[in-house]
């Protein structure tokens, strides 16, 4: 988020005298203090802002910087975060400003390790390679340390030094005097902005950054079972962390073409295959397709249309296992649409043959169901 300008903040002139600005800052720091506006966290944020301009328009030196670096100040790193982590929290501000005396108290505020920052990659695979798995080298841009100062931002042959400005603490502890009194204000030191450590010349190939972005290739062990839309995670696969934190992870999520057979629900898959009328009356040996190529299926004589087969274990096979779902098989009747004379002939004689068979004795039963429901 910008930075509003800190006048601004404080609604105040530019030219506002340091009165002025003391004035500003005690009536805005009671009507946006956070114990006036529990569980407001806008007003927190507006607390903070108005902390932090009068930080810096309070003290002339900072000031006069501010007026001609703006919020980058003159190390171009700004004037620190002016949070209240170096406070103990807001409580002890409200001693601070209400009475009560304050004991100059300092935690270490130079900033620690951070860990980088996770990375998402995506994926497509075959139906195949989701069902069996599969080798994937994969190419990913990301930062990583500096391979030519070692991560330290340093040029070569040289080595970052300790900040003269805070010690190496990487804060700076000064006393200021408020509208409420005179506290010991304890901020991230502005010349290392925390680091504790300043690089006087600054690596070449990263220019100080300490890490370059690069390409890299990762062999990525797609498992047997994978569905779509499910993720592979790689620990540590990420963006480079900073200050000696772990690097961030990796997810490479996976979409899985259709295929042009199956569906697949879970493990078990599912595949429509048309059979005739002659084969579904007389039974027959059909071709049923599976992962693994055709296989024989014999379906019994008179399957009815829309019939399930189940061929166990010839589905996907389960992740992190061994077992495999299965295959269902639904027969549908193709009924003809163009028929030779010769053709409706055959069937004409074929209709007359099976009057009274048991054919006829289900069309039979059906027409009394439909007597009782419709009368007559
Ligand atoms: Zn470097
Ligand atoms: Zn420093």
């Amino acid at each position: 988020m910008a930075k509003r300008d800190y006048y601004e903040v404080l609604g105040v002139d530019r030219n506002a005298t340091e009165d002025e600005i003391k004035r500003a800052f005690r009536r805005l720091a009671r009507k946006y203090h956070p114990d006036v506006n529990k569980d407001d966290p806008e007003a927190e944020e507006k607390f903070k802002e108005i902390n932090d301009a009068y930080s810096v328009l309070s003290d002339p030196k900072t000031r006069a910087q501010y007026d001609q670096f703006g919020h980058e100040g003159p190390t171009g790193q700004g004037f620190g975060d002016f949070d209240f982590g170096g406070f103990g929290g807001f409580d002890d501000i409200f001693v601070m400003f209400f009475g009560g005396g304050f004991s100059g108290r300092s935690t270490n505020r130079r900033r620690g390790p951070v860990r980088g920052a996770d990375k998402r990659y995506d994926l497509t695979i075959t139906f195949e390679e989701a069902a069996f798995g599969a080798k994937k080298e994969i190419e990913i841009s990301r930062f990583e340390a500096c391979d030519e100062c070692g991560g330290t931002g340093a040029a070569k042959g040289t080595q970052p030094e300790t900040c003269t400005q805070c010690n190496g603490t990487g804060e700076i502890s000064y006393t200021q005097n408020t509208a409420f009194g005179r506290f010991v204000n304890v901020q991230t030191c502005n010349r290392c902005g925390g680091e504790g450590t300043v690089i006087s010349e600054p690596c070449k190939k990263c220019n100080g950054r300490k890490k370059v972005r690069k390409i890299k290739k990762i062999n990525l062990n797609i498992p047997a079972g994978i569905d779509n839309g499910q993720a592979i995670t790689l620990r540590g696969e990420g963006e480079a962390g900073e200050r000696g934190g772990p690097p961030g992870d990796l997810y490479v999520y996976i979409t899985v073409k259709p295929h042009s057979l199956f569906v697949r629900k879970g493990y078990d898959l599912h595949c429509d295959i048309p059979i005739t009328f002659v084969q579904a009356a007389l039974g027959d040996e059909i071709e049923v397709p599976t992962l693994e190529g055709k296989v024989k299926y014999k379906i019994p004589e008179g399957t009815q249309t829309g019939t399930v087969f189940r061929l166990r274990n010839q589905g996907i096979q389960r992740l992190r296992s061994t077992s495999r779902g299965d295959l269902y098989v639904r027969v549908n009747i193709d009924v003809p649409k163009k028929l030779t004379e010769k053709q409706k002939q055959i069937l004409r004689q074929f209709e007359t043959e099976t009057g009274g068979k048991e054919y006829h004795e289900q069309k039979k039963s059906f027409l009394d169901k439909m007597k009782d429901v419709f009368g007559a």
